[in-house]
């Protein structure tokens, strides 16, 4: 079967990489991972090796196929679906714990996939995952650094992310155009800890790195923020006016958030962006 590259077909032939991705979860013994695109099994029997039960979701219907054909049932139940529809509750409900994720993303919807599991992760454990290094660099990013945005702060909230490992393209067939490079994220939501709703937060650091250029303030006055409301916030949150949001870090956004939505209360019950 040639693979598709539409579908971001680019597998795995480095055969300790798919070892040091499921050792990457520790100890996986009594729990049950779910593969995204597990393709033709480079990573899969890696972890069914280690795993009670991989559930592995495939859109490729003859790659799902000759998975079925590869792996025992009773450790791999291949799902021939698009993950962006999969239900990670369910699936943690019917496994009776919360899950461990791991996958070489298709590349043409990894922001996608990685929006899906930090909004689901009340169902996830931990994640190992494998994307272009240039995303990998973004989410695993800090504070002040060129690569940190709204896609390290979203998911930074949801749990610490640790760079693990890169891979050149030498290591897949086809060889990919870009390197790639191995993250775990570990789901432990700091919502609650830094005292932010979850909803209203995400909406508010959405606006607050809608352009890279703008600084903090006027990214909120855009947002209608009234300039004196965020300046008056700012100052209570013993941030640089001049700050761009891509400089502070979680805690700060966090004392921002916190500050506009008692100036907010005041004069609404609404959240505050
Ligand atoms: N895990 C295999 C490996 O490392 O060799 C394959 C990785 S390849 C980068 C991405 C895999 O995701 C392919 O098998 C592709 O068919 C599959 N895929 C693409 N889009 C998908 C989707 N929306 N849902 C589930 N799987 C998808």
């Amino acid at each position: 079967m040639p693979p598709k590259s539409k579908l971001g077909q680019n597998f795995l032939i480095d055969p300790q990489a798919a070892g040091r991705i499921a050792a990457a979860f520790g100890d996986l013994s009594g729990r049950t991972v779910v593969e995204i695109g597990p393709g033709r099994g480079a990573i899969t029997g890696a972890l069914a090796s280690r795993a009670q039960h991989v559930l592995a979701v495939e859109l490729d219907r003859e790659l799902a196929s000759s998975l079925r054909t590869r792996f025992a049932p009773e450790r791999v139940t291949v799902i021939e679906q698009d993950v962006l529809d999969f239900d990670f509750a369910a699936a943690a409900a019917k496994a009776g714990e919360r899950l461990c994720v791991a996958g070489n993303l298709p590349y043409y919807i990894t922001s996608q996939i990685l929006l899906k599991l930090a909004a689901g992760h009340k169902a996830l454990d931990t994640a190992v995952l494998m994307v272009q290094r240039e995303v990998a660099d973004r989410v695993t990013a800090h504070p002040g650094s060129r690569d940190f945005g709204l896609l390290s702060v979203t998911m930074q909230m949801h749990g610490p992310v640790e760079p693990l490992f890169t891979l050149p393209p030498g290591a897949f067939s086809p060889p990919p155009e870009v390197h790639s490079s191995v993250f775990r994220w570990r789901f432990a939501p700091r919502f609650a800890e830094l005292g932010v709703e979850e909803e209203g937060f995400l909406r508010f650091a959405r606006q607050a790195f809608a352009q890279k250029r703008k600084t903090l303030v006027n990214n909120l006055r855009a947002a209608g923020i009234a300039a004196e409301a965020a300046a008056a916030a700012m100052e209570k949150a013993r941030i640089d006016p001049r700050a761009r949001a891509e400089s502070l870090p979680l805690k700060a956004l966090a004392q921002l958030w916190r500050a506009l939505s008692e100036r907010q209360s005041g004069e609404r019950s609404e959240p505050p962006v």
